[in-house]
């Protein structure tokens, strides 16, 4: 069903795995979408020229999350666009492994850069923009709805893994502060956690069947989560059907946090 028509909305990192799914989710459901990017702008205008055969505008900003002039000229951009944004879905991310011993500091900042502070420079554009702008009573009954991708380590820890653990604890606790703050201003904030989804940044974890059958023994539903499968509840977080919902977290996980 179009239920997001004249919410325009914006995602980081939209030209791969899940923010693609999720920027042609929003698109699905009626709302134009800024697609942004920072390598690769012919897989974002793939996602843009398919948006646009759904029927909606697209456009496509480069802009690096972790750097406050990109993010805070791409939200210009989209605002002299598309007017406003409804929907800010903080999406982009990555991983800089190392077992703790041997991670760098270079390792370390940019996973917390990205993944953490890339959030909050993207989430605060957002609120900006929410607050400025107030309900818009025929579109939505919030003010505005703000999406921050987490994972299932932001509880389960993750050897090997400890930047980016830390960087998705982080950004649940901002999520849930940002949650309580802005509450009063009718604006929606909550968070979604993956657990194992198929797309390039974890392609080691299911492309081998050895790999699939290790991963699967994490996985009480035996099946890896497809990018749609976070795109449909991101979809459904920010309409008005999820209107009493905020500071939530959204576990996708085919059960992986009941071990
Ligand atoms: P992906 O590698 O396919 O996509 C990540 C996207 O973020 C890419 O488009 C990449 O270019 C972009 N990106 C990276 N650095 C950026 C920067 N500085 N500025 C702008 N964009 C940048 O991986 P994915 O699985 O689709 O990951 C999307 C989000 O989901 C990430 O936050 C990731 O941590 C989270 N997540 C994924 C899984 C999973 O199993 N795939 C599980 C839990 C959480």
């Amino acid at each position: 069903p179009v239920v997001l028509e004249g919410q325009p909305a914006l995602v980081t990192g939209a030209n791969s795995g899940i923010g693609r799914a999720v920027a042609l989710g929003l698109a699905a459901s009626g709302a134009d979408v800024v697609v942004n990017y920072v390598v690769d702008p012919q897989a974002a205008e793939d996602v843009a020229h398919r948006i646009e055969a759904l029927g909606r505008k697209a456009m496509t900003v480069r802009a690096d999350v972790s750097s406050e002039e990109d993010v805070q000229s791409m939200f210009a951009s989209a605002v002299e666009h598309f007017g406003t944004l409804h929907i800010v879905v903080n999406n982009a991310g990555l991983q800089r492994d190392a077992p703790f011993h041997d991670m760098t500091l270079e390792q370390w900042n940019k996973v917390i850069g990205v993944n953490l502070t890339g959030q909050f420079l993207c989430a605060r554009e957002a609120i900006r923009e929410f607050k400025r702008r107030g309900v818009v009573k025929h579109i939505s009954v919030a003010a505005g709805k703000l999406i921050c991708m987490s994972s299932v380590h932001q509880e389960i820890p993750w050897a090997g893994h400890a930047n980016y653990a830390a960087s998705k604890g982080g950004v649940m606790q901002m999520m849930r502060s940002v949650a309580q703050e802005v509450a009063p201003l009718a604006i929606r904030v909550n968070g979604i956690a993956p657990g194992a989804i198929r797309t390039p940044i974890n392609r080691p974890a299911w492309e081998t069947k050895e790999a699939y059958e290790s991963l699967m023994t994490l996985v009480p539903y035996k099946r890896i989560g497809e990018p749609d499968d976070i795109a449909q509840a991101v979809a459904w977080l920010v309409s008005d059907a999820a209107d009493y919902v905020t500071g939530a977290t959204l576990f996708i996980d085919g059960g992986m946090m009941l071990f």
